[in-house]
């Protein structure tokens, strides 16, 4: 008898049938003898819908309004699951954000949670309830309903899960686990049966849809044992666990990608200090987030400096810098969002040097140019266009033996490799 939180995103709620679906499934976990609280996603589309139409009205609309009617499409299907429970003679009750005591701070569009509540889905637990909870949404210390960002319907099941100190929060979606990198770009792509939550956080925050970076970064705080599984098959699904055993310990777990990003240059850059910091500055200011920085070598008293900032930023961006080019002297702006990035993860490689000049010789037997690298101990990640992205993701992934059917052999040729 334990307490499980179960959260189905979009695609599994995203019809009648499924929700009836997804009630039997809650019904069987609590016929085994478990208290269930169930987190949902808006039906699948719901959630762009709702966008397309605010955004019909005004490009940029006042985010305490729009989050007031993104947190509608939960509503819905919180309302629908409870009553296809009810119907099959389980009792249910729904609960917004707010209602379930998830209190967040005030940043509308991407609230973060503060604190959570639970008293009253515990009392519904323990007379045998089950409580179904929208995911996404909290309200401020106002009562202003907030919503947690895209995709954060995996954080308010990992919250909940952390506040009612649940045995396993698992995560049911479109794919029957996490995998070696997106199966749907890479056929051969292969299920984990266990990652750690490090290599998950870097997985999900380099582009891996598949959970939220919240999500991971809550249930590695505060110690949530976590699994994705497919609520559309029956299997063992991907465990997100502290520690892989040693034995299973490969170099590589994952390849992941995202098309977010766009490269901004800034050419002829006067070489002296404080350029950088004055030009980065400006980027932050604006609340703009840089993600990948590179800065090429002095050509006599002047060099390029290059990032990359999310594509919906460009605009901002370029506004915030052409606001300081005379100030700092640089000869002009240029703006590429045809391009990707392609992250090869995996704590292993922590302790293995030839990873980097593998995965760049990869790329250049398929003729596909890096334009920018960054580096963590546990990740490496290139830019390149965009045009090679599905390219350049099969074929790192079928360097480093992730392979679907070469998976079993992966741990044992990276160690033979090793050697
Ligand atoms: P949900 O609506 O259930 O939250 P998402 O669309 O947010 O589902 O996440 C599931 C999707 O994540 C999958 O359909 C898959 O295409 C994508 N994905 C990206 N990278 C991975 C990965 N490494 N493993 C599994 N799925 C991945
Ligand atoms: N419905 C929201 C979205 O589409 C939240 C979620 O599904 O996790 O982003
Ligand atoms: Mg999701």
């Amino acid at each position: 008898m334990g307490l499980i939180v179960q959260k189905f995103g979009g695609t599994s709620v995203g019809s009648i049938e499924r929700i009836e679906a997804v009630a039997e499934r809650v019904c069987r976990t609590q016929a085994d003898g478990h208290q269930v609280a169930v987190v949902l996603s808006a039906m699948g589309g719901e959630t762009d819908r709702l966008l397309d139409l605010a955004h019909q009205i005004q490009p940029d609309p006042a985010p305490r309004e729009l989050d007031m009617l993104l947190a509608t499409g939960e509503q819905v299907s919180i309302a629908l699951l409870c009553m296809a429970l009810r119907r099959r003679g389980r009792q249910a009750r729904s609960y917004t954000g707010a209602q379930a005591g998830i209190r967040t701070d005030a940043a509308h569009n991407r609230a973060r949670i503060q604190t959570i509540d639970p008293a009253a889905l515990r009392a519904d637990l323990q007379a045998g309830r089950i409580a179904v909870v929208a995911g996404f949404q909290g309200a401020d210390a106002a009562s202003n309903i907030t919503t947690l960002g895209r995709g954060g319907s995996d954080t308010s099941a990992v919250a909940l899960a952390a506040a009612l100190e649940a045995d396993e929060c698992q995560i049911y979606t479109d794919v029957d686990g996490v995998y070696t990198t997106d199966p749907r770009v890479c056929e051969s792509a292969a299920r984990l049966e266990q990652i750690t939550f490090e290599e998950m956080l870097e997985m999900a925050s380099q582009g891996a849809r598949v959970l939220q970076i919240r999500a991971v970064e809550f249930a590695g705080k505060y110690r949530v044992p976590l699994r994705v599984l497919s609520s559309f098959t029956e299997g063992p699904g991907t465990l997100i666990s502290l520690e892989k055993p040693n034995m299973e310990k490969p170099i590589v777990s994952g390849v992941a990608f995202n098309r977010d990003e766009a490269k901004i240059s800034i050419l002829q850059v006067p070489e002296k200090p404080g350029v950088a910091a004055r030009i980065l500055g400006a980027v932050a200011e604006a609340n703009i987030e840089v993600d990948v920085i590179i800065q090429n070598t002095a050509h006599g008293a002047s060099n390029d400096l290059s990032f990359t900032v999310h594509r919906n930023d460009v605009p901002r961006t370029l506004t915030a810098l052409e606001s300081i080019k005379a100030e700092v002297g640089f000869a002009a702006i240029e703006a590429d969002d045809k391009i990707a990035k392609v992250s090869l993860v995996g704590v292993g490689m922590r302790s293995h040097a030839g990873v980097a000049s593998k995965m760049f010789g990869t790329l250049a037997e398929e003729g596909i140019n890096i334009q920018m690298i960054s580096t963590s101990e546990i990740k490496i990640a290139v830019i390149i266009d965009e045009r090679y992205l599905e390219l350049a993701v099969r074929s790192i992934h079928s360097a480093f033996g992730l392979d679907a059917q070469g998976i079993d052999n992966a741990v044992q040729e990276q160690e033979n490799e090793r050697i």
